[in-house]
């Protein structure tokens, strides 16, 4: 099934402020949220389509690209966030927005079934940092995190071995309590997370003495990337499951990858392209020459016409950086410059004053040459 356009599921302009898309989401999620709508799939599912598009166009860098790329620049399949939520992350990430509307607490869903509440671990950033050639052909790395891991003495439960914990008697391992109070509009029944067990549902007897209780301790990891091709500084890529493991056997967080390019001695990058400057002398300008040019793999031989012009642009197609959401790939665009000599000898400045003579030498610029400014668009768009 086609994605659906993220502005058009909240029903917002593209330039909406934030406060018009938080507006548009709670209305949604209002709307569709699976308590007022209990074992209705149609419902759910807009819930959760709302969700994915509030993710994405609340954070200001993931909106960017999606503007930019649309869903393919989101899709699971590159890596990049915003591939669809499930419950439990939408309420963990938004439980504030809906916290005022049924109630506080940690969720309300399943039709009234209030649920225990699971753990979550906190995501990791890590920057990656990748040179030119690793970003045109894409790469598998292997990194180090450090982070918090599940403990082995007790298996991640936080009790000493795994098992000396009980149910939450205060309760009763719902990890929910229900109050009634009287007021002047009759009984009110308000639920909250359980105070005694943080909503856990369970209570540790015997804590284990390596992680005191948590279930997580300090470690390290090592984990495998695939990076594709294409990415670009300050991109995000995030490895679900990979950040910190959560406290007593809950979800972990997920490891999010900042890409930093290392620069290239020779190439610069603009988008796609790639741009490379090169010196030529006078006379290769006039005769005419082949010269050798960096390129991300290996050399390049570019033939230089008789006559070129200072300034020229020459293009090898596809000799970029290749396209992240396409099977398109930029061009290395070689800027020719002629050098101009800055000392000259007696002889050389005797040789030059007679070809300054030639009518040959004077300028006269051929309109059918591109100027500077067309050079310039052909260069940097
Ligand atoms: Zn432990
Ligand atoms: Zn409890």
């Amino acid at each position: 099934m086609a994605k659906r356009d993220y502005y058009e599921i909240l029903g917002v302009s593209k330039n909406a402020t934030e406060a018009e898309l938080k507006k548009a989401y709670r209305q949604m999620a209002m709307k569709y949220h699976p308590d007022k709508n209990p074992g209705d799939k149609a419902s759910e599912d807009k819930f959760k389509e709302a969700a994915e598009a509030y993710d994405v166009l609340s954070d200001a860098q993931k909106r960017q690209r999606y503007d930019q790329f649309g869903h393919a620049g989101m899709g699971a399949g590159s890596g990049f966030g915003g591939g669809g939520m499930n419950m439990d992350d939408i309420f963990s990430h938004f439980g504030d927005i809906f916290g005022d509307m049924f109630g506080g607490g940690y969720s309300s869903r399943g039709g009234g079934q209030r649920s225990r509440r699971v753990n979550k671990g906190s995501n990791l950033r890590v920057k990656v940092k990748l040179t030119l050639e690793e970003i045109a052909n894409g790469v598998e790395k292997k990194i180090k995190v450090n982070k918090y891991i599940s403990c082995n003495d007790c298996s991640g439960t936080g009790a000493k071995g795994g098992s000396s914990y009980s149910t939450c008697s205060t309760c009763r391992g719902t990890g929910q309590v229900t109050r009634v109070t009287n007021t002047f509009l009759g009984q009110m029944q308000t639920s909250s997370v359980c105070p005694h067990c943080g909503g856990e549902g369970q209570i540790i007897t015997d804590k284990c003495n390596t992680c005191f209780g948590n279930g997580i301790v300090k470690g390290e990891d090592i984990i495998s990337l695939n990076i594709p091709a294409g990415v670009a500084e300050g991109m995000q890529l995030s490895v679900s499951g990979k950040g910190n493991a959560a406290a007593r056997g809950g979800i972990a967080g997920d490891l999010i990858i900042v890409i930093e390019e290392i620069e290239h001695p020779e190439l610069i990058r603009d988008g796609d392209n790639l741009l490379y400057e090169h010196y030529i002398t006078f006379p290769d300008a006039a005769m005419g020459t082949s010269v050798e040019v960096p390129t991300i793999d290996g050399k390049a031989r570019v033939k230089i016409e008789a006559g070129t012009q200072s300034g020229k642009v020459l293009r090898l197609k596809g000799k970029g950086l290749p396209s992240l959401n396409s099977y398109s790939r930029g061009d290395l665009l070689v800027n020719i410059n002629i050098w101009t000599p800055q000392t000259l000898s007696k002889e050389e400045k005797a040789m030059l004053e007679k070809l300054q003579a030639s009518h040959n030498f004077k300028p006269h610029p051929n309109k059918k040459d591109k100027n500077f400014f067309e050079r310039m668009r052909e260069m940097f768009h």
